[in-house]
């Protein structure tokens, strides 16, 4: 089954301490599609400008990644630039330029309606809200959000909240939200919100679901070196994404692996500057690093 995915599709600048990286392929749904693309068929959703190179779609391309819903519109590109502190955790945005995202308001191609998980990543609520409507009956909703939106559009994002499945956000974001510093409670409080599962990630201390089956404790991969996070956390929820589309039967037999999935997927993600490493992996490689995984949490 295929999973749409709406986001920003980005040029992303990067800096770390050992190396400065200009507009690299990024944006939410970038990441996220291609980790879900490891599992089953993706259709994308998103805008660019005229200066997006024709590389990256040659590269959205070998991901197989389904492109009628990639508009091309005159003007630029959304452009982001961060820049990481040494201990490659803390990240401060230096520019964030929406371009073309400033009036992106898609009309869906019709073969996407129908498409049964819907993932709305990070980018803004009522953009996830507009897609939505035009999506017929999905089975699986899910979305991600970011600590701006929190700050510049929470009754959009609430709203949101009622018509989702699933909601994943990072430690700090569900802080902002609830107004809670232990995440467990935080968990109980987003449920009321609205949706069924709640994924809070914690960066390289793995991620917390909390679903109808109770709560799970996913492991992050154990990686010595970290070249760039940036997209982890899309990579994460695209692969956990594209694993449920893939698996037969019930969310709850699914979701734990499926997690863990997308784990291993950000773990790749991690080992690169932007999509650098993600697009060199193969199945065979999360197959093994979940194993790993699996050897490592068993007792
Ligand atoms: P993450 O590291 O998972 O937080 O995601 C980083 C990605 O988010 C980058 O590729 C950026 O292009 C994208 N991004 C940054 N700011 C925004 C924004 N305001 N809206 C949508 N996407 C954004």
């Amino acid at each position: 089954m295929s999973v749409l995915i709406v986001g920003s599709t980005a040029l992303d600048s990067i800096k770390t301490p050992k190396a400065v990286n200009p507009r690299l392929l990024g944006g939410s749904a970038s990441h996220a599609a291609v980790a879900a693309s490891f599992f089953g068929p993706v259709k994308l959703v998103g805008v660019v400008g005229e200066d997006f190179p024709q590389r990256y779609v040659q590269l959205y391309k070998r991901h197989r990644i389904d492109l009628r819903g990639l508009q091309t519109l005159p003007g630029k590109t959304f452009h982001w630039a961060g820049e990481y502190e040494a201990n490659m955790n803390n990240r401060r945005t230096l520019k964030t330029e929406l371009g073309v995202f400033e009036t992106f308001n898609p009309t869906l191609p019709e073969v996407y309606r129908d498409a049964p998980f819907v993932l709305l990543a990070n980018i803004a609520p009522a953009l996830q809200h507009h897609v939505l409507n035009q999506m017929r009956r999905p089975r699986f909703v899910a979305a991600d959000t970011m600590d701006l939106w929190l700050n510049v559009a929470l009754p959009d994002l609430l709203k949101l909240l009622k018509r989702l499945d699933a909601f994943v956000l990072n430690d700090s974001e569900a802080q902002q939200l609830t107004g809670e510093d232990n995440v467990f409670v935080a968990l109980k409080k987003i449920h009321r919100l609205g949706p069924k599962y709640v994924v809070i990630k914690q960066g390289s201390h793995g991620s917390i679901l909390s679903g109808p089956q109770g709560l799970f404790i996913c492991p992050a991969y154990p990686l010595r070196k970290v070249v760039d996070p940036t997209g982890a956390g899309d990579s994460f929820v695209g692969g956990m994404m594209g694993y449920l589309a893939a698996a037969k039967g019930p969310i709850d037999r699914h979701i734990r692996r499926a997690m863990t999935y997308g784990s291993v997927v950000a773990s790749f993600c991690c080992e690169g500057f932007g999509l650098q490493r993600m697009t060199r992996v193969t199945r065979g490689q999360i197959d093994g690093r979940v194993k790993e995984l699996e050897r490592l949490t068993r007792f």
